[in-house]
């Protein structure tokens, strides 16, 4: 298997980077679009960035948006018409809870479209977990709590609902087909402990990877780092020891536990990556990226709600430009060193291309 996490896979389309600044007229599709099919969630985790005052993600949500069938399928024959690489159902709400995800799923499989979901794993059962089997390229769960009581703490469930979960996983693995399961560890000042034990519990699951990153509660660096420095070290150790003791050919281990950057300025002045991933929420509008959805301040596109998608997108290139990421994005950017690259790449002088 390929690198999967690498921050270069965009340069693989050329003419999408081409596309990108202001001065050149055309306008090409997003590579990759994620989709939050319903804000509604089944589990109420206590430090879900979308709920969380301190972060400016999820600001403006509202809890019982989902996208109407109807646009959802339209929104799909855009995309395919487009010419989109990818799709990934993530939340606002769990996608699983989306009524129409199997008919959504089902259409997609239909097409040259790949796609992949970010889900909590509870629902992941019957037809839509099939074709997710079948069909989708990966899936991954989050994850926080180790055992049912530490679980049930976090996310406020039933006890025994962790036990599902890993049932749920087990299961879908057993339905063979080439979806590649992982799951996301969150880690924090409860659960830094359990990594490596967690992670040794995952791979007898049966789960192809497991990615362990920071739980990240503030908007601001500093405070972030702050808040792991007391356990940073023995942490990192633990996910160390998991990768060197359980990673494997089959079972993956991506050590993402890092230290934010302590400020999050940045000094440049448009973004790249919200024209190559931009996110549709389920209110039907279309966000600049995953850090900003839900912001109607500061990360708002525009609506697909009067309109199709394919005709928001193609109709003028201004709406790219209107969010100066050095002035509104002093914030975590899941996109900035990917930014910076590309930036980089565009910068390049033409007349000294040759002199590679
Ligand atoms: S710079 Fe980062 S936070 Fe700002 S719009 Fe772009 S991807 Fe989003």
């Amino acid at each position: 298997m390929g690198s999967l996490y690498t921050k270069l896979k965009v340069f693989h389309y050329q003419h999408k980077l081409d596309s990108l600044p202001v001065e050149v007229d055309d306008i090409a599709p997003p590579v990759h679009i994620r989709i939050k099919p319903t804000n509604v969630c089944n589990h109420r985790c206590r430090y879900c960035a979308y709920r969380a005052a301190d972060l400016q993600l999820g600001k403006d949500m509202v809890d019982k948006d989902f996208i109407p069938r109807e646009k959802m399928l339209e929104i799909i024959d855009d995309l395919e018409q487009m010419g989109v690489q990818a799709v990934t159902f993530s939340g606002g709400g769990e996608p699983f809870c989306y009524p129409y995800l199997a008919e959504t799923v089902r259409k997609l499989a239909g097409t040259a479209i790949r796609f992949a979901a970010l889900t909590n794993g509870a629902l992941l059962e019957g037809e839509p977990a099939e074709i997710f089997a079948e069909r989708a390229t990966w899936l991954r769960v989050s994850m926080d709590g180790w055992d049912d009581e530490s679980y049930a703490r976090y996310r406020g469930v039933k006890v025994g609902e962790f036990s599902r979960v890993l049932r749920n996983m087990e299961d879908f693995k057993r339905l063979g087909g080439g979806c590649f399961l992982g799951v996301s560890l969150i880690v924090d000042e409860e659960n830094w402990s359990e990594i490596f034990n967690f992670t040794r519990r995952l791979k007898e699951v049966g789960v192809d990877s497991v990615k362990i990153s920071p739980c990240v509660v503030s908007n601001d660096g500093a405070k972030n780092n702050r808040y792991h420095q007391p356990f940073f070290d023995r942490a990192k150790e633990l996910a160390r020891l998991a990768v060197s003791e359980l990673a494997d050919e089959g079972f993956e281990i991506f050590d993402a536990y890092h230290s934010l950057a302590e400020t999050f300025v940045k000094e440049y002045r448009w973004c790249p990556y919200l024209q190559i991933l931009p996110i549709i929420g389920a209110d039907m509008n279309v966000y600049s990226c995953q850090d900003k959805a839900y912001n109607l301040d500061e990360g708002l596109l525009g609506s697909i709600e009067q309109q199709r998608f394919r005709d928001f997108w193609y109709g003028g290139k201004e709406k790219f430009f209107r969010i100066d990421p050095a002035v509104h994005c002093n914030h975590h950017c899941v996109a900035n060193e990917k930014n910076r690259l590309v930036l980089d790449y565009l910068a390049a002088d033409a007349e000294h291309l040759g002199f590679v």
